[in-house]
């Protein structure tokens, strides 16, 4: 499966995408954890994307798009990936395709998941991220068993510095201007399913894998 995720900041991407790539055995690709490994550990590539995603502002498509190419060539890649928050710009998502031509290959589908705008804050407000392996949590729907130190992997868990309220801001202009003319790409392409991402993450996750099974087996039938 090659699957691409859209949605608002805090619409569930990441959380899917993760149980998606568990479903489907094969690896989640998110640029922005990509971005705060880099950042992290203080390479140029990260302190360029720090004076970006520390305003709200999208990183230059130079810079994502030769990232996503290089992460996408690497062999646990060529049999499918969850691209998580990539695309987020209409050139990306052009790219993306090119990328993917050239090698003959195609995706099977772009999935947005929909939230409202109250429940993105309520979502970005009580996130809470490790340290260490970039699990994600959530203070009301998804606490760690210990507060403040993750499940996983026994590191610390910290609120991201851009999950405050005037940096959500800005990536929800952001998201409208740049990424929402994503999502018409693909509609034209017929490729893009839409899902709520409202509900037990369980359930949302049952519901994006029935719709793309659904859809397989329908292809399947009519050859
Ligand atoms: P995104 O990757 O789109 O920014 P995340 O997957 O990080 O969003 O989710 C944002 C926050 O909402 C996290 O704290 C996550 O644990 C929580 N969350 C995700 N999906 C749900 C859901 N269906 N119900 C409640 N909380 C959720
Ligand atoms: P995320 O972890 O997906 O919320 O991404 C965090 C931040 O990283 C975003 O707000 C952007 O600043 C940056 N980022 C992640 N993915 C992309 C992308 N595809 N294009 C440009 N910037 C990105």
């Amino acid at each position: 499966m090659r699957l691409v995720i859209l949605g608002a900041p805090g619409a569930g991407k990441g959380t899917q995408a993760s149980l998606l790539a568990e479903f489907y055995h094969c690896p989640h690709v998110s640029t922005g954890d990509i971005f705060r490994k880099a950042i992290a550990e203080d390479t140029q590539m990260g302190r360029e994307a720090d004076r970006h995603i520390s305003q709200g502002r999208l990183v230059p498509d130079e810079i994502t798009i030769e990232l996503v190419k290089q992460r996408i060539e690497e062999p646990d890649c060529q049999y499918g990936f969850v691209l998580d928050g990539y695309p987020r710009t209409q050139n990306q998502a052009v790219r993306l395709d090119e990328i993917l031509r050239q090698k003959c290959l195609y995706l099977n589908k772009a999935i947005q998941i929909e939230l409202g705008e109250d429940e993105i804050y309520r979502r970005l407000a009580n996130r809470r991220v490790c340290t260490d392996c970039g699990a994600t949590y959530h203070l009301d729907s998804l606490p760690p068993k210990t507060p403040g130190i993750c499940d996983l992997c026994g590191s610390a868990l910290i609120q991201r510095d851009d999950d405050n309220d005037e940096t959500i801001k800005e990536r929800i202009i952001v998201y409208h201007k740049l990424t929402e003319p994503v999502l018409s790409y693909y509609k034209k392409q017929g490729s893009l399913l839409v899902t709520s991402g409202e509900g037990d993450i369980l359930d949302v996750h049952k519901t994006i894998i029935n719709s793309l099974e659904t859809r397989s087996l329908r292809a399947n039938d009519s050859h």
